[in-house]
């Protein structure tokens, strides 16, 4: 399949920036080869668009548009791409490695979350309330944010862009999104899709380039309402002190470092098989990754050893073999990283059971390949436990008692989402309860829905995406009052 898209901005309804003099080239994660060369735009791009965004906004254009004709854009969105699935699928595995399975099922995913936010554009217009002033009306109204910056990550390109997109559209906000500079081929083309949808002119604007650059463009400017980030927690500080500058509306999703406990009493197999999915799939380059997994030592030997028998077999290659289970790291530079990271795990004592390398094989050379590793002995004071690693790694602890294992669990500076596998359903429950995470999953790990809102606890971030929440984040709550009467109250 050929790669056949815009590769350009797309400022206030035009495709720009073809004939730039910065250019960057995309890079295929599989075998190193240049599968696009985009326009690399900086802070003159990234304020044209906001310019475009502001004014588009002051003028009312899309937040006056009525909610359920917006909605109707935002589902004949998810339609385009529903219909485009297997390109989008393509473009999503060559620029970022992971399986074609993967990536169709992240498609049916971004199209259903544009569908949920096109069902329920209309459905929250406010409501009255009880007024305690006679002969008066109180009602509450909900209003788009304004403009809003939405800065994304590499590892779902498309998914956490459609987290952005679909409520702010449905909300009657616009938009300026910067994608990930080493990963925007999913997200052009969505803009192209978006465009034949018709999102009309100036209203959702995308800009490539650097998070030093563009990305700090929005943070700053202050004619930027609201800037909803996704990455890592040392960038959401930066924002974060950035939105200051005019007290921006702020949204973060951070990382995480989730625990997924087994007690004894689970199903065997199936904790030990979803133990392994929770992590390896997509390298483990995922911010809710079960890589710190929490063992009850009954069974933890036993659970090692067939974690370890599973892994042998992992096939690691192109995201377009069909036996592919793995693909590669993302990038040299995140390659880099995971081996240090693992590095200082052996240096600190922890055993590795198995992987903890780059792969021999021959065919995987060109590709920025890690072996699937399990840690053992790991105490929770370790680094490899604590920081985040964003590589197929896991760690696994020992638990005697379900308050240890609690106290375990929540021995983190993230909160983003964690797991229990027990046939107990009062300790399933109690320790749901007692999980500080944002999602918590029982007998299961890893599973969204767009209507299930998803964000952190502690470090792992601020405010909440999908759901009804995801729709909030880009409201504002608008109070208004009316005295019926023939004078005025006088509170004083
Ligand atoms: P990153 O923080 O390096 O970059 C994310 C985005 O921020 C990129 O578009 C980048 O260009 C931009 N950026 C970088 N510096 C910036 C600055 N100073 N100002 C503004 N923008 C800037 O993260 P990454 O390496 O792309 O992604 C991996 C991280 O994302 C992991 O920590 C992962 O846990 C996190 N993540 C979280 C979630 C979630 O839902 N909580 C989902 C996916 C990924």
């Amino acid at each position: 399949m050929d790669v056949n898209i815009q590769m350009q901005h797309y400022i206030n309804g035009k495709w720009t920036g073809a004939d730039s003099e910065n250019t960057r080239d995309i890079i295929n994660p599989f075998n190193q080869e240049v599968i696009a060369t985009v326009p690399e735009g900086d802070e003159k791009e990234a304020k044209e668009a906001i310019a475009a965004a502001r004014a588009t906004f002051d003028k009312g254009v899309w937040a006056t548009t009525p909610a359920a004709e917006r909605g109707e854009i935002v589902r004949k969105i998810a339609e385009l791409i529903q219909r485009d699935k297997e390109e989008l699928a393509y473009l999503e595995s060559l620029d970022t490695g992971k399986t074609m399975e993967e990536s169709r099922g992240d498609m049916d995913d971004i199209a259903g979350v544009f569908r949920y936010y096109a069902d329920i554009a209309d459905k929250d217009g406010g409501e009255m309330i009880d007024s305690p002033v006679p002969n008066s009306i109180s009602q509450v109204v909900r209003e788009p944010v304004g403009v809003c910056g939405q800065i994304t990550p590499w590892n779902y390109p498309l998914l956490q862009a459609s987290w952005k997109l679909a409520p702010a559209l449905a909300a009657g906000n616009t938009l300026v999104m910067k994608p990930s500079e080493i990963t925007p081929l999913t997200t052009l083309k969505v803009f192209e899709l978006m465009e034949e949808a018709g999102v009309p002119a100036g209203v959702a604007n995308l800009v490539l380039g650097s998070g030093a650059t563009v990305g700090a463009e929005l943070s700053t400017s202050d004619d930027v309402d609201l800037i909803s980030f996704t990455g890592g927690i040392e960038t959401g500080k930066k924002i974060m002190q950035a939105a200051s500058s005019n007290v921006k509306k702020l949204a973060l999703e951070l990382g995480g470092k989730n625990p997924n406990v087994i007690f004894a009493d689970a199903d065997f197999d199936t904790a030990v098989d979803q133990a392994l999915n929770g992590v390896f799939f997509h390298a483990g380059q995922i911010c809710s990754a079960g890589t710190r997994l929490i063992v009850e030592e009954s069974i933890h030997d036993k659970f090692v050893e067939a974690l370890v028998e599973r892994v042998k077999n992992f096939k690691l290659g192109s995201g377009f073999d069909e036996d592919t289970q793995m693909g590669p790291l993302i990038s040299a530079e995140h390659l880099a990283k995971v081996e240090k990271y693992v590095q200082k795990g052996i240096e600190e004592g922890a055993t590795v059971a198995i992987g903890g390398k780059r792969p021999e094989d021959p065919e995987l050379q060109n590709g920025f390949f890690f072996l699937p590793t399990i840690f053992t002995d790991c105490t929770t004071d370790m680094s490899v436990v604590q920081e985040e690693g964003f590589g197929p790694v896991i760690t696994v602890e020992k638990f005697t008692t379900e308050e240890e294992a609690m106290k375990l669990a929540n021995d983190s500076i993230y909160g983003l989402s964690g797991g229990v596998w027990t046939n107990d359903i009062a300790k399933a429950q109690r320790c749901a309860a007692k999980m500080r995470m944002g999602t918590v999953w029982i007998n299961e790990f890893n599973l969204y829905f767009p209507h299930a809102p998803w964000g952190g606890f502690k470090q792992s971030g601020i405010g909440r995406e999908l759901g009804k929440p995801g729709l909030e984040e880009y409201t504002e709550t608008k109070h208004i009052f009316q005295n019926l009467n023939p004078e005025p109250i006088n509170w004083f």
